[in-house]
């Protein structure tokens, strides 16, 4: 009897197969509305694996779904041995052999021609692509001629097309035999993006992902994924932190997850430390975008940051200092993608809301509402402003004061700043933020903490020391240290 028993039902007979010792596994159902099962087989042929060979049947209807025929019979005896095989992979491609290669029956050719399966050995071979990504490559090399066959790739470099990205890479996850792509990148812990209102993670059958519009549902999600793909490239290359976050679903600790299409045409975006994911709104498609720009993902992405480092009380000038470290982190990730369809600047939020930039960092009052400077009532506004202390004195630490390429930055003080450059300016700030910041840090524990930050890295008094000083004194950010000889 070769019929297959499953949980609680009794599946009609596989269909008979031609080559002796041919036989199919069922591997799992899907049950359709009228209660028919689509039992997914996986083949073997005298025991081993025949790729391409799977077999769907759908109870007694007939025909049954496959792409390989049955097989006719075939040697399985390799006339290449296993070690020649990882050989000729390893000098084919620029790759480390990894593992023990596998005996298989090939059928995944890309041409039908291509597809008359043999036997060949399946070698992995892993390292990083031209392109940056990553690879996991399994090369067939024939078992008869050590020809290479063929090769796929178990890191899927998909194509997204994002609102505000444009066409931008994705690598996602595969499960099991099946070609389904879901939006969770297996190379970045498992980060995944999935539809806040069905609460399932987005899937496609090609790996050509959205259209752009954000009538697809896929596209918000593209944005999101892809942003957060930088951001933790970012994080990773930058400061050698990574990303990682408890799910908010049960599948155990992952990086951060993000949630799109969240409420109702909702102009915001948010991190939470409830759920410890991150959620993006549509915007209401006539004075906002959806919520998914680059600078929104990597900001909320950066508030679970805080959250695992100086865990900055959301209230008061801790909360600005938060909000500001996130609007930082924002550019920064910018700057880092380059990428042509949304330049890098010191604008937060320019591609969401229509009209206008949600802030600016050269002069945080360019937004009517923030201020420049500290004084002592800062702590009372809403952290969103509050954060404008916070984004002018890195700008200036960063690009000086005056007019340069990214805006033009007032002083408080009167005095002139001569910047230190984007990327110590974001070292300065990543190492106070993570070494000396506590979670009740006001602007002037801010300012001591930098410099305590800057005497580290860069000795007391070095020109890094006394840049952190004339920023903070430029948006009236004073404290007790010692004046620089
Ligand atoms: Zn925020």
């Amino acid at each position: 009897m070769t019929g297959v028993m499953l949980a609680g039902l009794v599946a009609v007979p596989p269909p008979a197969y031609a080559a002796p010792g041919e036989e199919l596994h069922a591997v799992r159902t899907v049950t359709g509305p009228d209660g028919v099962e689509h039992i997914h087989h996986d083949r073997t042929y005298q025991g081993l694996p025949v790729l391409g060979g799977d077999v769907i049947t759908h109870g007694d209807r007939a025909p049954e779904s496959r792409t390989l025929s049955p097989l006719t019979a075939l040697s399985t005896t390799p006339q290449v041995s296993g070690p020649a095989a990882v050989a000729i992979a390893a000098k084919s491609f620029p790759y480390e052999p990894s593992g023990s290669p596998r005996l298989v029956i090939e059928g995944i050719g890309d041409t039908a021609a291509a597809r008359v399966p043999a036997p060949a050995w399946d070698v992995l071979v892993t390292g990083t692509r031209p392109d940056g990504l990553p690879t996991a490559l399994h090369v067939l090399v024939d078992a008869a001629t050590g020809v290479v066959r063929t090769t796929y790739d178990d890191v899927q470099a998909d194509t997204g097309h994002g609102f505000h990205s444009g066409d931008v890479p994705l690598t996602t996850t595969t499960s099991g035999t099946s070609t389904l792509r879901i939006l969770k990148d297996p190379t970045r812990g498992t980060f995944g993006t999935y539809d806040a209102d069905t609460r399932r993670y987005f899937t496609d059958a090609d790996g050509d992902w959205a259209n752009g519009k954000p009538s697809n549902p896929q596209t918000d999600g593209v944005d999101v994924q892809w942003g957060a793909a930088v951001t933790y490239d970012f994080y990773k290359q930058t400061f050698g932190y990574t990303l990682v976050e408890n799910s908010d679903f049960s599948d155990g600790p992952s990086t951060l997850n993000a949630g799109v299409h969240e409420g109702d045409k909702l102009s915001n975006a948010y991190w939470s430390a409830q759920c410890h994911c991150m959620r993006f709104g549509d915007g209401n498609g006539v004075t906002t975008n959806p919520y998914t720009s680059l600078d929104v993902v990597a900001h909320e992405a950066t508030h679970s940051v805080i959250a695992r480092t100086a865990k900055l009380f959301y209230t008061g000038e801790s909360g600005g200092l938060n909000e500001a470290t996130a609007d930082i982190a924002g550019n920064l990730v910018e700057f880092f993608a380059a990428n042509p369809n949304d330049t890098p600047d010191y604008l937060v939020g320019e591609k969401v809301w229509k009209a206008a930039p949600l802030r600016y960092m050269d002069r945080p009052s360019r937004d009517g509402a923030s201020p420049d400077c500290w004084s002592p009532t800062v702590g009372s506004l809403d952290v969103h402003r509050s954060s404008g202390v916070g984004n002018h004195a890195f700008f200036l630490l960063a690009n000086g004061s005056g007019p340069s390429a990214w805006g033009d930055s007032p002083t408080c003080d009167g005095a002139t700043v001569t910047g230190v450059g984007r990327d110590t300016a974001a070292r300065l700030w990543f190492h106070a933020l993570t070494t000396q910041w506590t979670s009740s840090t006001d602007y002037a524990g801010a300012r001591a903490g930098m410099l305590a930050a800057a005497s580290e890295l860069y000795g007391q008094c070095g020109a890094e020391y006394r840049a952190v000083q004339a920023a903070w004194s430029a948006v009236a950010v004073t404290g007790a240290d010692q004046p620089c000889p």
